[in-house]
């Protein structure tokens, strides 16, 4: 029935910026419980009664977004559904982007997963550091429990589809969006709340034309792709050290306010997990502070 609701909305949306044909609405389900939510759900297997210290909560007209901190995740309690069957705001506002001082967002992309995530968490923990998590559906269904970790250590989780097949995934917006909505309600099964940013997987060049950006910004998404990478995906899957020399290959030259760091976080990145430590301490060095992605993130280009 969701899926049914999805379809709907984002084919209406598109209709309205690419040309698309609309659809008749039909099955709204009734708006009288939308008084009676209680914020929030279920957290990491306890209930939380009152406004979280470790992260934001958008508010229903996503008015509250402009952050003091850097380092704040931001959530939202409803899914881009709900927002929709409640008549509730799906725009996200005009916000200030953040650009007062340098500042690295380290992303780590496709996890979680059991082992490479785990370590990861270990060493922004020791390190004091607040980190990005662009997430798969399907990998939350697997370990739930790390994302729960994620969550409850005060990082940010964004989406990056369900199963990150391109074939699939670029087949056309709906079937986009159909992936991160999806992948949304599961994430709030989790951990209670979904999140506004999103990542695409591979990155919106060569592959979003804008149809794609209609849907996005008619789901309230804000999506993020990066400026900088420790290439941890490429062929050659670089060790540790080469993975730290590629950043400093990469700030050589120009070292930007918003630094968005590519990082992936699955079986196969121990390296990624290795490189870690040396590369926080070679952007502390850079003068950087850490900073998680939220809707007042600068875009990295
Ligand atoms: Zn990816």
């Amino acid at each position: 029935m969701k899926r049914i609701f999805c379809l709907m909305l984002v084919i209406a949306a598109v209709s309205l910026f690419g040309g698309y044909s609309s659809v008749g609405g039909d099955g709204d389900p009734p708006h009288t419980a939308a008084a009676q939510i209680k914020f929030p759900a279920v957290v990491g297997e306890s209930f939380f009664e009152h406004e979280p210290e470790h992260f934001v909560v958008a508010n229903e007209n996503f008015s509250n977004l402009q952050l003091a901190e850097i380092d704040k995740p931001v959530y939202d309690k409803y899914e881009v559904l709900e927002r929709e069957a409640k008549g509730l705001s799906l725009n996200l506002p005009e916000i200030e982007p953040y650009r007062a001082e340098k500042v690295a967002y380290l992303t780590f992309d496709d996890g979680p997963d059991d082992k490479v995530t785990p370590t990861i968490l270990d060493i922004l923990k020791a390190e004091g550091v607040h980190a990005t998590f662009f997430v798969l559906g399907s990998m939350v269904e697997q370990n739930p429990n790390v994302l729960k970790r994620i969550f409850n250590e005060g990082h940010a989780i964004g989406n990056h589809s369900y199963n990150h097949v391109y074939s699939e995934l670029y087949r056309s917006p709906w079937d986009f969006a159909d992936q991160f909505i999806k992948t949304d309600e599961i994430i709030k099964e989790t951990i209670g709340v979904r999140p506004l940013i999103i990542r695409a997987p591979g990155g919106t060049a060569g592959v979003f034309n804008n149809d794609y950006w209609a849907m996005v910004d008619s789901c309230g998404y804000a999506e993020y792709d990066w400026n900088a990478s420790t290439e941890d995906a490429t062929a050659s899957v670089p060790n540790a050290s080469r993975q730290v020399d590629n950043i400093i290959k990469q700030l050589k030259d120009y070292q930007p306010n918003t630094l968005i760091i590519l990082m992936h976080s699955k079986a196969g990145k121990e390296e990624t997990a290795k490189a870690l430590p040396v590369l926080i301490d070679l952007l502390r060095n850079k003068g950087y502070k850490f900073g998680v992605v939220t809707p007042m993130t600068p875009q990295p280009w």
